[in-house]
Formats: structure tokens, C-alpha cells, sequence
């Protein structure tokens, strides 16, 4: 699609991280901008969504050309910041986001495209389990996100009464250390789920083998046994956490 006649490049600009879910590099375009998320769209000629869902899942591909085109990204690029390559390998999450507080903290508050997998539970780089919940408000963050972009980077926009937001700091949310176990699992699920979206069908073959529960899986799989089989992550602030041998790295765990 060739841009629309008034469609001018944008003076201030973001680029998208790798791995970043395409709601949160609008909410960083847009707090760029010092206007909300809601407020940036028809700047792309988009008419806001009915539901915070559609800003990351089944958005015209007219409207990612566009916005590629007005940010300067090279085209094609947004395709990679939405869900909908991985429809095909199992339900992904549509209300709301799991996070890791210290990627928001260290990221200034950029949420990942794989937090809304239901084959994402546990954060490999800062070995912590994702959390669900916004502490402070209770709900899934990214529900609601028409105050996005207003409100400070790394804080929960929900809406917590007439005029007001939450904004609660989701970067300060201590969160479980993750059992080298559960880490293990999730290397392995990761490494599946790259080579899904790319193609390969023996990895989409082997993610829908899982039957994930809402909050995930695999948390504790002895060695050699599937992860998919292990009991579900415990929640933070439960007691106990999982532990255990990982499995044999070398060794493809057999189908749930
Ligand atoms: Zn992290
Ligand atoms: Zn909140």
C-alpha cells in the first residue's frame, strides 16, 4: 500500500525494540509526543479500536505500512511487533500482559510482544517469574490503555476512578526468582517459538503439544520429561518455589 497523500513523516520519533510489542512502541511514540495512545492513532489514519487487544492483534496491514512509512521504519517491520504470527500455534493473550518489573525498569518501560504468549512465563535474562497483576489496582496491566502515554513510562495506566489513573510503578514490583528449572523450560519454549514464527512446522507441532493453563507451565521438569507435564509456575509472594534438575539440554523432551 503506498502511503496516504497527507500522510507526513512524524518530526518526533521511536524506534521499536527488538521484541517489542507493537501497543507499547505506540505508547512511546506517543508519550514522545506528549499526547496519549488513543490521541496518536488517527495520525496513521487509524480509527481507535474498540478493545487495547486490536493495538497489537489483527491491525489492517495498511495501517502497519503507514505507520512504518511515517516513523521511517523499513517496511515489514511492525509485522514482527504483533501476534499474529503465532495464532496459528495456540490462543494468545488479549487482555493484558504478564511483565517482568526489571525489563520495564531497564527498558524505561517498553513491554515485550512475547509476554502475551501463553508459552511465556518466566524471564530468562533477570531469572524471575513474570507477574499477572498490577499490585496496586489488581488488574492485568495493559487492559485499558487509553490514558497510555501520559502517564510515566513503567507505570500502570488503568483507570482508578473519575479523572484519576493508577499508576503504579510496575518496575518496582519485586517478583520470584525463578528455579533454574522453570528457566531451563522456558529456554527451550523460547527457542521453539522463534523457530514457529519462522516457519518450521516440527516447533508449531511441538508448542501445540503443550496445553498451557491460563498462566503457563512447565514449571519443574525432571530430567528428561517434558516441561509441558510439570506443575505451573508458583505464583510470587506463594510459598515454595519450584526447583529441580533442567532437563538434558541435548534431549528433545517427548509431547505432553
Ligand atoms: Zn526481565
Ligand atoms: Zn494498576
Amino acid at each position: 500500500m503506498t502511503s496516504a497523500p497527507n500522510a507526513r513523516t512524524l518530526p518526533l520519533r521511536e524506534q521499536p525494540l527488538v521484541g517489542e510489542c507493537l501497543d507499547s512502541w505506540l505508547e512511546a511514540l506517543a508519550r514522545r509526543n506528549g499526547i496519549s495512545v488513543s490521541v496518536l492513532l488517527p495520525a496513521f489514519g487509524w480509527k481507535a479500536p474498540p478493545s487495547a487487544a486490536r493495538l497489537s492483534l489483527a491491525v489492517p496491514p495498511g495501517i502497519l505500512r503507514r505507520a512504518e512509512g511515517q516513523a521511517r521504519l523499513p517496511a515489514g517491520r511492525l509485522d514482527t511487533a504483533v501476534l499474529d504470527p503465532y495464532l496459528p500455534l495456540g490462543p494468545v493473550r488479549r487482555d493484558g500482559s504478564r511483565y517482568c518489573p526489571q525489563c520495564l525498569a531497564a527498558s524505561d518501560g517498553r513491554w515485550m510482544l512475547s509476554w502475551r504468549l501463553p508459552w511465556t512465563f518466566a524471564c530468562t535474562v533477570h531469572g524471575t517469574v513474570l507477574l499477572d497483576d498490577c499490585p496496586a489496582c489488581g488488574r492485568p496491566p495493559r487492559r485499558n490503555l487509553s490514558w497510555a502515554g501520559l502517564n510515566p513510562a513503567g507505570t500502570c495506566p488503568a483507570p482508578a476512578g473519575e479523572g484519576t489513573r493508577c499508576e503504579a510503578s510496575l518496575a518496582a514490583v519485586p517478583a520470584e526468582r525463578a528455579s533454574s528449572a522453570l528457566l531451563a523450560a522456558q529456554q527451550w519454549i523460547s527457542a521453539l517459538l522463534a523457530s514457529a514464527a519462522s516457519g518450521h512446522g516440527e516447533a508449531a507441532r511441538d508448542l501445540g503439544d503443550c496445553r498451557l493453563p491460563r498462566a503457563g507451565c512447565c514449571a519443574t521438569p525432571p530430567p528428561g520429561a517434558s516441561p509441558c507435564s510439570a506443575p505451573r509456575p508458583a505464583r510470587p509472594g506463594s510459598p515454595g518455589s519450584p526447583s529441580g534438575s533442567p532437563p538434558a539440554p541435548s534431549r528433545r523432551p517427548a509431547p505432553c
